[in-house]
């Protein structure tokens, strides 16, 4: 992670531990994965069961589920067993509260990672008339917090599974507030705190988030704990998400304007878009968003022009008949250009290309290269004639 490199073409991905979660690998030169969580209730197995499998079909790679009680604790291992048996296994990762600490530790045993929240750590009810802790208090409190985690911590080290720190912008404990205020370093101090208590006992599975529901907050949190990690010798991994990005385009954008920003910088090894939808409609925004980076390459990618005055053919339509034909070819660059004027040069590296060249006839090229000319009536059957003879081709 270097500010230099911000004039390259390559992201060049901040170096960290690789972090195993079940059966993928989080950080360092991995590929930055997708996460998301469920809505369903963990004590409905049978919903919960259906909902994980529906997440990792549509690509999901590691699953979240809330896990509020012992008997949640116990349904997780009741879902895990019937995903084995009638599935596949999936990545899945258990959200406790430290309240919950014995549940946490009965779960640890069924998921491969467990999110904690720093912020919920507090163990006195919040005093309204107070305006700050002592010093004797502050390290009192440090103390608790960290003979509370601490057979947590033993456990997920001794069964070589992994931690996620959690913080969250909207529920930093009070004395994070006193002392640093409602900002991001307080947000990174909160993460410190429990990275130092796991290295004391040498425990370094661990992965870090720092959301917030504003993108400029989650951000400046995100490089903050990140030269922090890096300058105490931390180099973790980084979950990244925007909290509360809400539903529609609204959401997926503003979700993406926090995300974005951090991945291209280097920053960031796994990411959830959270919107208030079905779980499953999140998946295709974070390929979506880690496709057009280049850092994950899971569908098409289409270049379009935006048509213009010049354009010979209704383009929205074209585009729309070429990607029904060809979204599930993985792998390729197809470009669909209005016209031969700037069409050709500006489809650059595209695989493929379907340009307009005269009222009527379009041109396919291969590369740089045109291929043929073909009627717009059956300029997208020999686009898929031209794929299928270069081998390149497979059914849906
Ligand atoms: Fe217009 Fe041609 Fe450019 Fe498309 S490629 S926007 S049709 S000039």
């Amino acid at each position: 992670y270097d500010s230099v490199a911000r004039y390259d073409t390559l992201i060049h991905r901040r170096q960290t531990r690789s972090v195993r979660v079940g059966d993928i690998w989080i950080g360092s030169d991995h590929p930055v994965a997708v996460q998301s969580m469920i809505n369903e209730d963990t004590l409905d197995i049978e919903g919960a069961t259906a909902g994980i499998r529906r997440l990792h079909e549509v690509g999901c790679e590691i699953v979240r589920l809330t896990v509020p009680s012992l008997a949640h604790a116990n349904a997780v291992k009741e879902i895990r067993q019937r995903l084995e048996d009638t599935y596949q296994p999936v990545p899945l990762v258990a959200d406790v509260h430290h309240n919950g600490m014995k549940i946490a530790l009965e779960v640890a045993q069924h998921v491969d990672k467990v999110r904690i929240n720093p912020g919920l750590f507090v163990f006195d009810k919040p005093d309204p008339n107070r305006t700050e802790f002592s010093p004797e208090e502050v390290s009192a409190i440090g103390e608790r917090i960290a003979e509370t985690f601490e057979p947590l911590v033993q456990l997920l080290k001794q069964e070589d599974k992994a931690l996620r720190i959690g913080v969250n912008h909207g529920s930093l404990a009070e004395r994070m507030l006193f002392s640093y205020g409602d900002t991001p370093l307080g947000m990174v101090e909160s993460a410190m705190e429990f990275i130092r208590i796991c290295d004391r006992l040498d425990f370094h599975n661990i992965v870090v988030s720092m959301k917030a529901s504003r993108a400029p907050v989650m951000m400046a949190a995100y490089r903050m704990m990140a030269d922090r990690m890096d300058a105490e010798g931390f180099p973790y991994p980084l979950h990244l998400g925007v909290t509360e990005a809400g539903d529609g385009d609204y959401g997926r954008i503003k979700s993406t304007a926090g995300i974005a920003p951090l991945l291209a910088e280097g920053l960031g090894d796994t990411i959830r878009v959270s919107l208030t939808e079905a779980p499953e409609k999140e998946i295709p925004v974070c390929y979506s968003i880690l496709q057009s980076l280049g850092l994950r390459k899971t569908m098409v990618e289409y270049v379009a022009c935006p048509s213009c005055g010049r354009t010979l053919f209704n383009l929205e339509e074209v585009l729309h008949q070429v990607r029904n034909a060809t979204a599930h070819l993985t792998g390729l660059d197809i470009a669909v250009m209005g016209c031969i004027v700037n069409g050709p040069g500006e489809m650059a590296d595209a695989d493929y290309g379907y340009v307009g060249k005269t009222p009527g006839t379009i041109s396919l090229y291969r590369g740089r290269d045109e291929i043929r000319r073909v009627p717009e009536a059956e300029g997208v059957a020999a686009l898929i004639a031209l794929i299928k003879e270069d081998g390149r081709w497979v059914d849906p």
